[in-house]
C-alpha cells in the first residue's frame, strides 16, 4: 500500500533519529492500521477530521422557512403590481435556488416589462436577480439584510433537495414542480463547479444504527446522485452498522453567494437596504414586478400562517483540508460533518416551530460529543 505523503514522511524524519530497527517496526505498524478503501472519487486514504472542545471557533443559528406544503411559487395581481412569490424553501434552499428562481422567472413569460423589484437578498433574491438579468431585465434588489447576514449564508450547503416538504402533505402538483426545480438548479450547480463558485463535488457517507429507509430525492431523482450505494461492514471506517454513500456536491455558502452578488454587480444591478414593514409597503415600489424571495419574512409581510421557522444550529472549527469527504449520522440525534474550506462545520438541529436565535448550549455539547465519539471510533 502506498503511504499518504505526511506518513511518509513522518517515517523518514524520525528514521533519522531513532534507531532504525524500532523505527521500521512503528511504521510498519502504521501502514497495517491505514486500509485501502475503495473510494469512488476520492483516491486517499480516509482521514478523520480533528474535533475537540478547545477548536470550536463559533456557534451559529439559523432558521429555516420551512411549509410542510412545500415551497411556493407563484404571481399575484395586487393592485396595479404583479407580486411573484419565490420563499419558503425549508432545509434545501441553497440546493434548489437556480430551480426554484428559474420557475419564478419563468411566470414573466409574455410580460412586456423590463425591469424587476426582488425584495430578499438571500440566495432566492440572488438568484432570481441574476436569472432576470440574464433575460434582459433590469433588477433592483431591496433588503433587510445582504446575504452575508441572511440565513442563506448559515447554511450547511450539501446539495440534497431534503427537509423540503412533508410527504403525504404536499401535494402531485408540487412535488412535479419540486423535481423539476431541483433537476434545473443541479445543472446549474454543475455548470458552477470549482473554487471560484465555491461548487465541489464530494462524497456524502450516511451512518445509521437502524437499516435506512430511501430518503425521498435518492427515491424520485436518483439520476442527481453518483455512486449510490449501500456498504458492507469493511468496505468503510465508519462504527455503525449501516452505512450508504452518494457521491454529490458541496456549496459553500459564503464564496457562493459573494461571488453571485459580483455578478449581479456586473450585469448592472445594485442593492437598496430597506427593512418593509407590511405589503402595502412592498407594494409602495415603483417597479411593476416584484418578487418576493423574503424567506421567512413572507409570513409578516405576506401574511403566510403555514411558515414555519425550523432552527438550525452549526459549530464551526477551523478548516480540516485533508478531510475529503462528509457524513450525515453516526450517533444520537441529528449529526452531520461537512468539510468546507472555510471551516469544518459540524450540525445540527433541526427545531420545527423554534423560532429562537440563541444556541443551546446542551446542543452544542451534543453535537460535539457525538462527533467526537464517532471519530475516535473510525476504523483508518
Ligand atoms: C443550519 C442550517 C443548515 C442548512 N443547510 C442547508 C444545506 O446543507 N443545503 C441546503 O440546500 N439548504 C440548507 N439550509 C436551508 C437554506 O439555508 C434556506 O433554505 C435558504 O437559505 C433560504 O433562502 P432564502 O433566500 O429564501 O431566505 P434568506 O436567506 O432568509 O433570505 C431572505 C432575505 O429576505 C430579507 N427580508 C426578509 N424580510 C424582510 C423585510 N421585511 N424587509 C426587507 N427584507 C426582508 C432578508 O433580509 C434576507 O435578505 C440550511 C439552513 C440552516 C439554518
Amino acid at each position: 500500500m502506498k503511504l499518504p505523503a505526511v506518513t511518509r514522511r513522518l517515517c523518514l524524519k524520525t528514521m533519522a533519529t531513532a534507531s532504525i530497527a524500532a523505527t521500521v517496526s512503528a511504521c510498519t505498524a502504521s501502514i497495517s492500521r491505514m486500509r485501502d478503501y475503495e473510494r469512488p472519487l476520492s483516491r486517499k486514504p480516509f482521514l478523520a477530521p480533528r474535533i475537540s472542545a478547545d477548536r470550536v471557533v463559533r456557534e451559529v443559528v439559523g432558521l429555516r422557512p420551512y411549509r410542510p406544503s412545500g415551497f411556493v411559487v407563484k404571481a399575484e395581481k395586487m393592485h396595479d403590481k404583479t407580486v411573484i412569490h419565490n420563499y419558503g424553501h425549508g432545509g434545501g434552499g441553497i440546493t434548489l435556488s437556480w430551480g426554484s428562481s428559474a420557475l419564478a422567472v419563468r411566470e414573466t413569460l409574455g410580460m412586456e416589462h423590463r425591469r424587476a423589484a426582488v425584495v430578499g437578498g438571500g440566495i432566492m433574491g440572488l438568484t432570481t436577480a441574476r436569472l432576470l438579468q440574464d433575460a434582459g431585465w433590469t433588477v433592483t434588489i431591496y433588503t433587510r439584510n445582504v446575504a452575508r447576514h441572511s440565513t442563506s449564508n448559515i447554511a450547511g450547503g450539501q446539495w440534497a433537495p431534503t427537509s423540503v416538504f412533508e410527504e403525504g402533505v404536499a401535494t402531485p402538483a408540487f412535488e412535479a414542480q419540486f423535481k423539476w426545480a431541483a433537476r434545473i438548479a443541479h445543472h446549474a450547480y454543475t455548470n458552477l463547479g470549482g473554487p471560484d463558485y465555491g461548487v465541489r463535488w464530494i462524497e456524502n457517507y450516511y451512518l445509521g444504527l437502524q437499516p435506512f429507509e430511501f430518503s425521498y430525492y435518492l427515491r424520485e431523482l436518483p439520476e442527481l446522485f453518483a455512486s449510490v450505494a449501500d456498504l458492507e461492514p469493511g468496505e468503510h471506517p465508519f462504527p455503525v452498522p449501516y452505512v450508504r454513500r452518494t457521491v454529490t456536491m458541496l456549496i459553500e455558502p459564503a464564496t457562493f453567494l459573494r461571488r453571485v452578488t459580483e455578478d449581479y454587480f456586473q450585469a448592472g444591478g445594485n442593492f437598496v437596504v430597506r427593512d418593509f414593514a407590511d405589503r402595502t409597503d412592498v407594494l409602495s415600489l415603483p417597479e411593476p414586478v416584484i418578487f418576493n424571495c423574503t424567506g421567512l419574512g413572507a409570513a409578516q409581510l405576506f401574511g403566510d400562517t403555514e411558515l414555519t421557522p425550523v432552527k438550525g444550529q452549526l459549530l464551526f472549527l477551523p478548516p480540516d483540508l485533508d478531510v475529503d469527504y462528509l457524513t450525515v449520522g453516526g450517533g444520537e440525534g441529528l449529526l452531520y460533518m461537512f468539510p468546507r474550506s472555510d471551516a469544518l462545520v459540524l450540525g445540527g438541529t433541526f427545531g420545527i416551530g423554534d423560532g429562537t436565535t440563541h444556541a443551546d448550549p446542551a446542543e452544542s455539547r451534543r453535537i460535539l460529543s457525538g462527533h467526537e465519539k464517532l471519530f475516535a471510533d473510525f476504523r483508518a
